[in-house]
């Protein structure tokens, strides 16, 4: 890893689950052994934030999925950063793929939601990555660079935000980027971070790879040096194999 945080390991759990199933997960992720030296943080469905802050071992972080661009109020369906954190709430997941493309979130909308959420003091897990075509089109680094633009634009400091790198074509499809496919990307944003932040910002800011992660694939991705760790959709719903995954760290 070349982020100088720890390596740091997230679970999307998505809109997936129900009360028992969440229960057996977290029973399973409380009697799980992690390496000491890692960040893990779960993602639950709002819902059962509740029930997970109440039962998860403390040693795991919760995050939400997502959070609201401002204080709450006459928002329907809305969920405020200040509810998240009355709950137990540390994080916040923002520009997922599937709130870009199935949701129709832009970078604007999202770099507002990622300034309101550090200024009130949650961590921001910042998601980029390109649609297959537009990696077929050679467009991979022009799309990722405007991505962090936008966060760049948007937020006062990059103290509390850890980049997610997330190629679209690669996520829930179990075709997963190869660690060099990976690694350049995340090279390139961390040159970006470098020539359009600071120096500082791009050798501290830790840089994670999501897309198919699985308890197979993490060790020679955990390799890379400039994979900093992980954000897990699917294999995040299995304690055991998710333990495999935040237990690559090299
Ligand atoms: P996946 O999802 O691991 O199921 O591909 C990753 C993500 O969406 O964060």
């Amino acid at each position: 890893m070349a982020g100088t945080g720890k390596f740091f390991v997230g679970g999307n759990w998505k809109c997936n689950g129900t009360k028992d199933s969440i229960s057996k997960l977290v029973s399973d992720l409380n009697s799980a052994t992690l390496e000491p030296d890692v960040d893990v943080v779960v993602a639950p469905p709002f819902v059962y934030i509740d029930q997970v802050k109440n039962s998860l071992t403390p040693r795991i972080e919760i995050a939400s999925q997502n959070s609201w661009t401002g204080k709450g109020g006459a928002f329907t369906g809305e969920i405020s950063v200040e509810q998240l954190k009355d709950i137990g709430c540390k994080w916040v997941v923002l520009g997922h793929s599937e709130r870009r493309h199935v949701i129709g979130e832009d970078d604007q909308f999202i770099g507002k939601k990622a300034a309101y959420a550090l200024s009130e003091g949650l961590g921001v897990i910042a998601c980029i990555g390109e649609l297959l075509q537009e990696r077929e089109a050679g467009k991979t680094f022009d799309v990722c660079f405007q991505q962090l633009k936008a966060y760049a634009d948007a937020v006062p400091s990059w103290d509390n935000i850890v980049i997610a790198y997330e190629p679209v074509w690669a996520i829930g499809t179990g075709k997963v980027a190869s660690p060099q496919q990976a690694q350049e990307v995340h090279v390139a944003c961390r040159d970006w971070l470098k020539k359009n932040v600071s120096a500082e910002v791009a050798s501290k800011t830790r840089i994670i790879y999501g897309g198919s992660v699985n308890g197979g694939n993490c060790a020679e991705l955990a390799k890379q040096e400039d994979i900093d760790g992980f954000l897990v959709g699917g294999a995040s719903l299995k304690g055991p194999e998710f333990a495999t995954i935040v237990n690559s760290v090299t």
